[in-house]
C-alpha cells in the first residue's frame, strides 16, 4: 500500500465490494462528500430519514481508528498469512507500533475472523463432531474416558469438521447433550451424516440428522470396522486447536480463548489446497510420483 488512499480503496473494495450500502440504515443510495475540509473517504447517506455520514471503517472493528489504514492492511496481511498465528511482539516489531497497539490490532482482526453472522453457511455431507479439552486432557487413565467436562474446570472446545474441509468450533461450558445439541443443529445441515464417538451425549443429537454413525474413541479404534466411520478429520482440527490454544490458555487464561479459536477455524476454512507429493516405490523398484490435492 504505497499511500493511505490505496489502503482506503483496497478496504472499500474488500469490505463493501460491488454492493455498497449505508452501514447505518442499509440504504443503497449515498454520495461521497467532497471539499477541502472533508477527509477523504467520507460518504453521506441520501436517505432523508438517515442522512448520516460514514466511512469504510464505520461499524467495523476498525471504527474510529487512529492508526493508518495502511497499518491495518499490513496487520491483516501478517495475521492471515502466518500459518500458526503471530504474536503481538513480532507484529509490533514488523509494523513499527508499540506492543499494546499490535495486541489491539490482532484482537480486532481476530474478531473479524469470527463468523458470527453465519455467512459461511451450514456444514453438510459427512460431518464429524468431537469435543476437546483446551490445555490438555484431564488426568486420563488409558481406556477410561471419564470426567467429560465435569469437575475438571478446563474449558472445552466443541469442534465440527465436514469432510469437504470446512469446520466450526466454539467454547462450551460442559459436554452435556443439552449444551451441545442446539449448537450442532445450528452448524450442520439436517440432511448430513453425523459421525461422533460413542459418548451418550450424542445419542439424542444424532436423531436430528439423516444418519448418525459412531466410532469407539477410547478403544483406539480409528475407523468403525462395520461402517468405516472415522473421525480423523475432526481430530486433525482438534490437534491444530490444541497446539495453538495450549500456549494461549497458559499465558492468557480463558478470557481470550474464543477469539483465538475463531482465528484457528478461519485459517482452517481458508487454507489453500496444498499439493502433496508422495513418492512410492512400486514392486518393480521404479519410483512413481503421486500428486493429489487435499
Ligand atoms: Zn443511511
Amino acid at each position: 500500500m504505497p499511500t493511505e488512499r490505496h489502503a482506503r480503496l483496497f478496504l472499500e473494495n474488500a469490505i463493501w465490494g460491488d454492493v455498497r450500502f449505508c452501514p447505518h440504515c442499509g440504504s443503497l443510495s449515498f454520495r461521497p462528500l467532497r471539499g477541502t475540509s472533508v477527509r477523504p473517504g467520507l460518504y453521506q447517506c441520501a436517505e432523508t430519514e438517515c442522512r448520516r455520514q460514514f466511512t469504510v471503517t464505520t461499524r467495523t472493528p476498525l471504527h474510529a481508528t487512529k492508526l493508518d489504514l495502511r497499518t491495518w492492511v499490513a496487520a491483516m496481511f501478517l495475521v492471515l498469512t502466518s500459518s500458526k498465528g503471530i504474536s503481538s511482539v513480532v507484529m509490533s516489531r514488523i509494523l513499527g507500533v508499540n506492543q499494546k497497539t499490535a495486541w489491539k490490532l490482532g484482537h480486532a482482526i481476530r474478531e473479524m475472523m469470527d463468523d458470527r453472522q453465519g455467512i459461511a453457511g451450514r456444514l453438510s455431507g459427512v460431518v464429524e463432531v468431537d469435543e476437546t479439552f483446551v490445555g490438555g486432557k484431564p488426568k486420563f487413565r488409558h481406556g477410561v474416558k471419564n470426567m467429560r467436562g465435569r469437575g475438571t474446570g478446563k474449558p472445552i472446545a466443541l469442534v465440527a469438521a465436514a469432510r469437504n474441509g470446512q469446520a466450526r468450533a466454539t467454547l462450551i461450558p460442559n459436554a452435556q447433550g443439552c449444551t451441545m445439541k442446539p449448537i450442532i443443529e445450528d452448524w450442520i445441515d439436517p440432511a448430513s451424516v453425523l459421525i461422533t464417538d460413542k459418548n451418550s451425549s450424542y445419542h439424542k443429537i444424532g436423531a436430528s440428522f439423516a444418519n448418525h454413525l459412531t466410532v469407539q474413541h477410547n478403544k483406539r479404534q480409528y475407523a468403525n470396522r462395520k461402517t468405516a466411520a472415522h473421525i480423523n478429520t475432526v481430530e486433525a482440527v482438534n490437534a491444530v486447536v490444541q497446539r495453538a490454544l495450549i500456549g494461549v490458555y497458559h499465558r492468557l487464561g480463558r478470557k481470550h480463548l474464543q477469539r483465538y479459536l475463531a482465528e484457528i477455524i478461519w485459517r482452517w476454512n481458508h487454507r489453500a489446497p496444498e499439493t502433496r507429493v508422495r513418492q512410492r516405490k512400486s514392486s518393480t523398484g521404479s519410483q512413481s510420483v503421486e500428486t493429489r490435492t487435499v
